[in-house]
């Protein structure tokens, strides 16, 4: 059996997370929205196993298209303007009681604090601007990333690698890493030359599209991040304890 060696080799001077999936549980949010969409424009009960085979496919981070392409798949003669008002006003609701009251922060500050302390930290999300700041702001963490970029900073989104760039302006990609969960993250990283980490619980199909596209490592969880680079550097210590002295 091949074994992969699930190992992070380096410690990064930037580390630049997608926000969905990644630092953001979506499930009960934009996952959620997704299918009280297609429901509402098709009449059909649609799955969460559907919406995953959707994910699955490079083009389809974007839920807004998404979403628009599963209702006229289903013979829903709408446009992407019509479905995109619905989307916003369930996943909105009135006075943000909609689904975006469901979504989980992940990472605990204090976690968020010690990640800070040792790389420079970023964000680059499919989100529009108003949907990162709600977030940043309800969940407090605005402080720990000094630069976000969001799908309207650029004029080309992922799988495009403009985001990414942006943020390393100039610097070493092999220095930095990026976490996201899905295919076009993986493609964007890769055209970016930025190692790329996947996070995806572990039952999840998409580990193997994710790894095609040179994930190298995936996790299961954020929070795992912090215990991986501590090893790295503890690597470091315990080999440089072993060179010759001078
Ligand atoms: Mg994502």
């Amino acid at each position: 059996m091949a074994r992969t060696s699930n190992k992070l080799k380096f410690e990064p001077e930037i580390i630049i997370f997608d926000v969905d999936g990644v630092l953001v549980d979506v499930r009960g949010s934009f996952h959620q929205t997704v299918l009280e969409t297609v429901k509402f424009f098709t009449g059909k009960r649609v799955t969460v196993q559907e919406l995953h085979r959707w994910k699955n496919r490079s083009g389809f981070n974007d839920d807004w298209r998404l979403s628009t392409a599963w209702v006229q798949s289903l013979g829903g003669k709408f446009e992407y303007d019509q479905v995109k008002r619905k989307f916003v006003e369930i996943y909105w609701g009135q006075n943000g009681g909609g689904n975006v009251a469901r979504e989980k922060w992940l990472l605990p500050h204090a976690t968020l604090r010690r990640l800070a302390a040792r790389a420079e930290l970023a964000l680059f999300t499919g989100r529009v601007r108003a949907e990162i700041d709600y977030t940043l702001d309800r969940c407090n963490v605005r402080e720990f990333f000094p630069q976000i970029v969001t799908v309207e900073d650029v004029k080309r989104p992922k799988p495009d690698p403009e985001g990414l760039l942006k943020i390393l302006n100039g610097r070493d990609p092999s220095k930095s890493l990026y976490l996201g969960d899905n295919i076009d993250d993986a493609i964007a990283s890769q055209s970016a030359g930025i190692p790329f980490l996947g996070i995806l619980p572990c039952n999840s199909p998409r580990r193997t599209l994710l790894r095609k596209f040179g994930a190298e490592i995936i996790l299961a969880d954020v929070r795992e991040l912090e215990t991986r680079l501590t090893r790295v550097m503890a690597n470091r210590r315990s080999r440089a304890s072993v060179l010759p002295r001078a």
